[in-house]
């Protein structure tokens, strides 16, 4: 919950977000989860340990209230954990959306407008080449772990064309699938599938070294867009049990600057280190991703895709 919590408030755009929707949320019951984030937010470099562990205990019960797996003290999948309180805080968009309009004011979704994107989902026949397209929203996207490519390559490998089994009107039964996006998030939220099948087809966890960028680039059809790391949450330790620790960049540092300050939390211990560093520490425990749009690059896609009818 530490490393799940510590991501989300290096999002300041997103957290900002929030704070700004006060005067909608702060008196909707159902909205608890976005007042207990914001009081975090409020104490979060405060030394008094009191305070945080009451609202911390406060944070996880209005989750768990929604989600019972988090109920009990048993270890949890970060991952888990951080997508569900993804959706629980984007399941209260329409009742604020209400809320805001009664106040004459509007609302918007900070889930929505900071991490959701929609991605073409194109299918084609192999017996009669009919092709049939649907658009979905994603929050994040779940990654097949490579040893030893990058993460842009695992992302590629995710856009890449696969083979489905499909029952098309023409009796063929062979499909080809391909993502690809067509909207990009402010930040994309990455996770890495860190577990693999033994022989024996038990689940087991995936130590493999990664390279993690400090930046890359995400090929869409209308341009290529440059993205950075900001807070990666990292995994030690086998699939029952281990522990987590975020490393996120220090709070009012620019990107692009050459202090490249970071700062590493460790349940209560935190402290400075490098984006740099960073990048080179984490490849064998890397998890998730968090990586900020830093700008639409001039030049158009060589993204090795084609246009597709729709
Ligand atoms: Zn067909």
């Amino acid at each position: 919950m530490n490393s799940s919590l510590q991501s989300l408030l290096a999002l300041e755009e997103f957290i900002g977000d929030i704070v700004s929707m006060q005067k909608v949320w702060s008196f909707v019951p159902e909205a608890q989860l976005l007042r207990t984030l914001v009081d975090i937010k409020k104490i979060h470099t405060s030394t008094d340990p009191q305070r945080k562990r009451l609202l911390l205990f406060s944070f996880k019960k209005t989750v768990s209230d929604q989600a019972p797996a988090f109920r009990s003290n048993l270890q949890n999948d970060a991952y888990e954990f951080l997508t569900t309180v993804l959706a629980h805080m984007r399941g209260l968009s329409p009742l604020l959306h209400k809320v805001a309009s009664h106040l004459g004011t509007r609302y918007t979704c900070p889930v929505e407008s900071h991490l959701v994107f929609k991605m073409d989902i194109t299918r084609m026949c192999k017996s009669c080449d009919i092709r049939s397209l649907r658009q979905e929203e994603f929050t994040n996207l779940s990654l097949d772990l490579i040893p030893e490519a990058t993460v842009e390559q695992m992302l590629q490998l995710y856009l890449t064309e696969t083979q489905l089994e499909y029952k098309c009107n023409c009796g063929g039964t062979e499909s080809a699938q391909r993502f690809s996006f067509a909207t990009l998030p402010e930040v994309l939220l990455l996770h890495l599938k860190r577990f693999r099948c033994t022989s024996v087809c038990k689940l087991e966890k995936a130590n493999d070294p990664i390279r993690l960028p400090a930046n890359m680039v995400v090929y869409t059809r209308k341009g290529n867009v440059q993205y950075s790391l900001i807070s990666s949450i990292s995994h030690f330790g086998v699939l029952e049990l281990g522990h987590y620790i975020c490393d996120s960049v220090h709070p009012g540092t620019d990107l692009g600057e050459s202090s490249d300050r970071w700062l590493t939390f460790n349940d209560s211990q935190v402290c400075e280190t490098s984006g740099s560093h960073i990048c080179k520490e984490r490849q064998h425990t890397a998890y998730i991703l968090f990586y900020k749009k830093q700008g639409v690059q001039e030049r158009w896609t060589d993204e090795p895709h084609q246009d597709v009818e729709t």
